[in-house]
């Protein structure tokens, strides 16, 4: 058996993404929640007004956090290195991904973080997160929250979650569900590595017709957040899919 990484090692690989914030102030609250769960890799997408002296003033003893944030255009992109991410909504979605209660949604993002870096995607104050950025996670939490008024400020959601993750982390409970894994999990760069090549497969062969795309990608999608791949099988995947295109050839592609 190997040993259990410490609490704040796990703690560390877990990263605060908030996709399309437009207060800064919620972004300097999301900082200071984070800092005091110990946590410290935020990452923010396309933010409205970043950096700002707002989220300074909320972020208090956490600006470091904030001098450090990652900024990125797009969702993947904060995603592309992660093995497990998890998307915060206050709604349900038809075809979204497994519904999760906060304390399970940790126990998972931690089990996952002994191999690597994962993720808590939270969406915009107003808009939510759309149905495309919660298809990049593999499962969702929702608060219990009054059903009457179930939407939380975005720090306080931040602040709920982060704490969740630090008590998982120092119970050093047994995940739910903990299979030793043949091969490491693949991250989500690879993931959308197999994708694409499916996608453009499944054109070629006219099983895809890419102007009438109807759910095809996007069931596939949930299809593969489901199993959790793991590197190996995205290659052998990948490798059939290559010996279809060229059927003598023995190689895999990259
Ligand atoms: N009006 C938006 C809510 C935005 S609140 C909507 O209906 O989706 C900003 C973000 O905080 C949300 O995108 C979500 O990530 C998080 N959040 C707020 N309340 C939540 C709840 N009850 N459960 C899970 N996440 C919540």
């Amino acid at each position: 058996m190997t040993p259990k990484s410490p609490p704040e090692r796990l703690l560390s690989r877990l990263r605060v993404v908030l996709c399309r914030p437009s207060h800064p102030g919620n972004i300097g609250a999301a900082a200071r929640a984070m800092k005091t769960m110990g946590l410290a890799d935020l990452a923010l997408v396309a933010p409205r007004r970043f950096p700002d002296a707002e989220a300074d003033a909320r972020a208090t003893g956490a600006v470091d956090l904030l001098q450090t944030a990652r900024i990125v255009e797009t969702l993947d992109a904060a995603l592309a290195d992660c093995l497990f991410a998890v998307a915060l909504s206050a709604r349900p979605r038809d075809l979204g991904p497994p519904l999760r209660t906060p304390r399970e949604g940790a126990a998972e993002l931690l089990a996952a973080a002994e191999a690597g870096p994962v993720a808590l995607v939270f969406g915009n104050e107003t808009a939510g997160l759309s149905n495309a950025e919660m298809m990049r996670c593999q499962a969702a939490v929702s608060i219990p929250a009054n059903p009457a008024f179930s939407s939380l400020n975005l720090g306080a959601a931040v602040q709920i979650l982060c704490y969740e993750c630090r008590l998982a982390a120092f119970a050093g409970a047994p995940p739910p569900k903990a299979a030793p894994l043949a091969s490491p999990l693949a991250t989500a760069e690879e993931n959308a590595g197999l994708l694409h090549h499916l996608e453009a497969v499944m054109t070629a062969t006219g099983f895809y017709n890419p102007a009438q795309p109807g759910r095809l990608l996007p069931k596939l999608r949930r299809l593969f957040n489901r199993a959790r791949l793991e590197k190996e099988e995205i290659n052998i995947l990948r490798g059939m899919l290559a010996a279809t295109e060229k059927p003598t050839g023995h190689g895999r592609r990259g």
